[in-house]
């Protein structure tokens, strides 16, 4: 079903009257998880001003270890739904179970389903089952076959809107937290009828390259960039180390356009 050679056109995803997979390249920014009302709302400020309409934020967090911040849970999600009113911004947060997929959709515009999540067939198959635009990562060590299978998992129960992202993929390098496999975006979109966004914040673990590699994945055709930004990344409770502070993120985009790769 995901397949371009059995529908060659382009899927176009509407979100809360957005649309992703037009031509129009786009941005997906905000926290890495959310931590309150006052944190989530000095971001959407930042997104507001420069015009993008969607903020992310995590409210159920898979960290690697349990003894780390798992997220504010239902209560995260409940203050990205209004921040997300306040401002007119569609919002996106990731989802882990598939008992939780009924109750995100009350929430949130789209539901991520993240790298780690990528293969569990179950919460493919609930996220499948329910009318939500759905942002699918590419597993930690997943092949590009198994992600467009994973993508093909969720159309099978009935819910076509599926956007793809790729976040780099472990390799025995350690310059960056993951390797960002660039290639992928053409190749999925060759493959594909999905919109293809790239992830520069988790693929690098590094704020440093946060603008080489969106500008990159501008260049080479991917249908959005998503990047992680809070208001003050010292303190954040995950991912302090390449979370933009709002200064940075002004920058960020005034270069990106600047570089006219993005408008
Ligand atoms: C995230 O986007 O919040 C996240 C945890 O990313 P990934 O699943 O790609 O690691
Ligand atoms: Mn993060």
């Amino acid at each position: 079903l995901v397949s371009r050679k059995k529908h060659p056109e382009d899927t176009v995803v509407s979100i809360k009257g957005e649309k992703v997979g037009n031509g129009r390249q786009r941005l997906i920014a905000g926290p890495c998880s959310v931590e309150s009302y006052e944190q989530v709302e000095e971001v959407a400020k930042a997104l507001k001003f420069h015009g993008i309409k969607f903020l992310r934020g995590g409210a159920f967090k898979p960290r690697t270890s349990p003894y780390d911040f798992q997220g504010l849970g239902e209560e995260g999600l409940k203050i990205l739904k209004e921040v997300g009113a306040k401002y007119d911004l569609a919002v996106i947060s990731e989802i882990v179970s598939p008992h939780d997929i009924e109750m995100a959709v009350d929430y949130v515009d789209v539901i991520q389903i993240g790298a780690r999540n990528m293969q569990n067939f179950e919460l493919l198959k609930a996220a499948g089952s329910v009318k939500k635009p759905v942002l699918l990562k590419r597993g930690l060590a997943a092949t590009i076959e198994e992600f467009i299978n994973a993508a093909e998992y969720i159309h099978s129960k009935g819910n076509g809107d599926i956007m793809l992202c790729e976040r780099g993929i472990r390799t025995y390098e350690k310059a960056t937290r993951n390797t960002l496999d660039i290639s992928a975006v053409p190749i999925l979109k060759q493959e594909t009828h999905l919109p293809v966004w790239v992830d520069v914040t988790h693929s690098t673990g590094r704020r440093d390259l946060l603008l080489p590699t969106a500008k990159a994945a501008l260049a080479i055709g991917a249908d959005g960039v998503m990047a992680e930004v809070h208001p003050d990344p010292a303190v954040a409770l995950s991912d302090s180390a390449q979370q933009m502070d709002i200064p940075q993120f002004h920058e960020f985009i005034s270069q990106l356009i600047d570089s006219g790769l993005y408008q």
